[in-house]
């Protein structure tokens, strides 16, 4: 499988869930590598944003910012190295992400059967922007789907961040809970329209504000955690951000 690189090793790390209904959970991450979409202030570009790509990112304007190189940001693992080092945090509840990690999605559907083989109650959530919908094997082997769905301000074309028969299908699951990264307003108004076609339930809605660092967040989080109140839905803080700041691997 194909996961992001940190160091000599694949990014894999232990720490707690720093977004969405299982925010403060101690968890373990594997961050897998590739994407389908190439959201312009996506906070893992390492995980899309090659050498060669014509993809567009906000921090093409930070001075220093190069596109990587695949073999500096990907390593190659097999499920049995990927499932040692899990086994080795002791923790039960993983969090397979990315990147898309559905992209790999057999991989991972082996990866939980070989946790599994201990016998223990194992967590599984994955992080996924919902534009692939998820196989049987897949859907019975999770335990929660986080589906961080994209708005405008991903800078994504509708018609590559909305896949409305996907986002039908992970609500029949009842495994899914959306969550939606919130910059003001018009963003309120896109999330209640997506809501209102495609039979979203509220109370499956999570409203997160955009923030790579503490100052970011705080522009807007008391706001939208006021909003959130007011319209019966729930807020997510970004717990990793203002713990650690914007940083891999933790
Ligand atoms: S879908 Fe997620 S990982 Fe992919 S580019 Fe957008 S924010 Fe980044």
């Amino acid at each position: 499988m194909k996961l992001a690189r940190l160091g000599d090793g694949a990014e894999i790390f232990h720490t707690l869930q720093g977004e969405g209904v299982s925010m403060g959970a101690p968890a373990v991450f594997v961050r897998l590598s590739l994407c389908n979409l190439h959201c312009v202030w996506c906070d893992t570009d390492h995980t899309w944003n090659f050498e060669g790509t014509p993809w567009k990112h906000e921090k093409d304007a930070v001075a220093g910012y190069v596109k990587h190189k695949k073999e500096d940001v990907i390593i190659e693992m097999s499920v049995g190295e990927i499932a040692e080092v899990v086994r080795g945090y002791g923790c039960r509840r993983v969090i397979l992400t990315g990147g898309e990690p559905l992209l790999q999605e057999a991989g991972l559907v082996e990866l939980m059967a070989a946790l599994r083989e201990d016998g223990a109650e194992w967590f599984f959530e994955v992080e996924t922007n919902g534009t692939k919908m998820p196989g049987e094997g897949f859907v019975s082997a999770i335990s929660q789907m986080n589906v961080s769905a994209k708005l405008a301000n991903s800078g994504m074309a509708e018609a590559l961040r909305v896949k409305p028969e996907v986002l039908r299908g992970l609500v029949e699951t009842g495994k899914v809970w959306f969550k939606y990264v919130v910059q003001g307003e018009k963003d309120v108004q896109e999330v209640l329209g997506l809501v209102d076609a495609h039979g979203i339930p509220m109370d499956r809605v999570i409203l997160m504000p955009e923030g790579r660092t503490v100052e970011e967040l705080d522009k807007s989080a008391r706001w939208l955690a006021e909003r959130c109140r007011d319209l019966g839905v729930r807020f997510s803080d970004r717990l990793h951000v203002r713990l650690w700041g914007d940083r891999r691997g933790v």
